[in-house]
């Protein structure tokens, strides 16, 4: 009975997706940051939880497509630099991550082969670079 009312609600609204969950990440960091130094980033904090709830529960599913992408058009680079760092981070006994001095290509070498001849895959530019 009580599921099936909130199916009832639920059907038709747009539902959670990456910037939600983006936008309540957000909101709770505001709300620590409140608690510690400053009391109305609360209201940030707020802001941003109902912003989020008025999305998920949104019937205006084309509207908040267009906001998710252009939020993508932001988040992407930036999670896909994030993966990197992580990456490197976790690698970084094993290899070298530099670029191209051409055209700015990421490459990668196993460290501890001193001093290497590397040709870039892309632009095949060929440069020396110690590992
Ligand atoms: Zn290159």
């Amino acid at each position: 009975m009580l599921l099936q009312k909130l199916q009832q609600f639920l059907y038709g609204r747009y539902g959670s997706d990456k910037l939600s969950l983006f936008l309540l990440v957000v909101g709770l960091l505001f709300s620590l940051l409140g608690r510690l130094f400053f009391w109305p980033l609360f209201l940030i904090a707020d802001v941003l939880y109902f912003y989020a709830l008025f999305r998920i529960l949104s019937r205006n599913i084309p509207a908040r497509q267009r906001e998710y992408s252009a939020f993508l058009k932001v988040w992407n680079p930036i999670e896909g630099w994030l993966r990197l760092q992580k990456r490197k981070w976790k690698e970084r006994g094993q290899y070298k991550y530099f670029k191209c001095p051409s055209c700015r290509q990421r490459l990668r070498a196993p460290r501890g082969r001193g001093k290497i001849q590397v040709t870039c895959q892309r632009c095949k530019t060929v440069f020396l670079k110690k590992t």
